[in-house]
């Protein structure tokens, strides 16, 4: 059981929960906002095209996506298992994604669906900062570094993601509402619901009794 969706709202503490996944199940971490976000530091052409979707909060076109996650899925190091977090983000993908799972021969076998409040979510985004360099996420109040505004395992200085702001916020939620949640329902035979308003370490205790050894 190790080829598998992690999905919830943005703030929902998808990319927290996975650095745990996938260092105890020793799984490669797919993030397709992690991906643009390196496209946009390395200012490649698919990071030009994407920013200024990301920066609005909405989607990036399904032709650039689908394509940087078909290829990232062909690579060896997914062929026992993978966690892929930030797609599909909507049903056109889902399908799209479930034609490349058939050329690819692969199967999906979970899908954890991390909910948490709404009302909550604002705070857990705008407080949330992230290693440029590893990529470790930190919140200011939930999820603080030993030092403040300094990695701790690679000693980076810590930023703010550009989306991470209170207007982009409010569209990313609704984005999520009307494109993305729907597959919940699309996945349902695969959906395991974890409730995401918890401690980090016991959400992530609930996960593995999820996914098994
Ligand atoms: P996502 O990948 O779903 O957008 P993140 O994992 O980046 O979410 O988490 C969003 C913010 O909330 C981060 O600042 C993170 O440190 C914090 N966070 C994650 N999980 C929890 C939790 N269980 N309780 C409180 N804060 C959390
Ligand atoms: P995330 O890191 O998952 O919060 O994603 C950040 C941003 O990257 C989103 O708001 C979108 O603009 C973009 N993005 C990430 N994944 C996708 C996807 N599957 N389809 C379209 N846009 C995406």
């Amino acid at each position: 059981m190790k080829k598998m969706l992690i999905m919830g709202p943005p703030g929902a503490g998808k990319g927290t929960q996975a650095e745990s996944i996938i260092k105890y199940y020793n799984i490669p971490h797919i993030s397709t906002g992690d991906m643009f976000r390196a496209a946009i530091s390395n200012k490649t052409e698919i990071g030009m095209l994407a920013k200024k979707y990301i920066d609005a909060g909405n989607l990036v076109p399904d032709e650039v996506t689908v394509g940087i996650v078909k290829e990232r899925l062909s690579k060896p190091d997914c062929k026992n298992g993978f966690l892929l977090d930030g797609f599909p983000r909507d049903i056109h993908q889902a399908e799209m994604f479930s034609d490349m799972l058939k050329e690819l021969g692969i199967s999906i076998d979970l899908v954890l669906n991390i909910h948490v409040d709404h009302e909550k979510l604002v705070n857990r985004i705008i407080g949330r900062r992230i290693c440029p360099k590893c990529g470790r996420t930190y919140h200011i109040t939930y999820n603080k570094p030993l030092k403040e505004g300094i990695c701790d395992d690679c000693g980076t200085s810590l930023i703010q993601r550009k989306d991470d702001n209170v207007d982009t916020v409010k569209n990313r939620l609704e984005v999520y509402s009307h494109q993305t949640e729907p597959l919940i329902n699309y996945y349902k035979d695969l959906v395991v619901n974890i409730d995401g308003d918890r401690d980090v370490d016991v959400i992530f205790e609930d996960i593995k009794k999820v996914i098994g050894e």
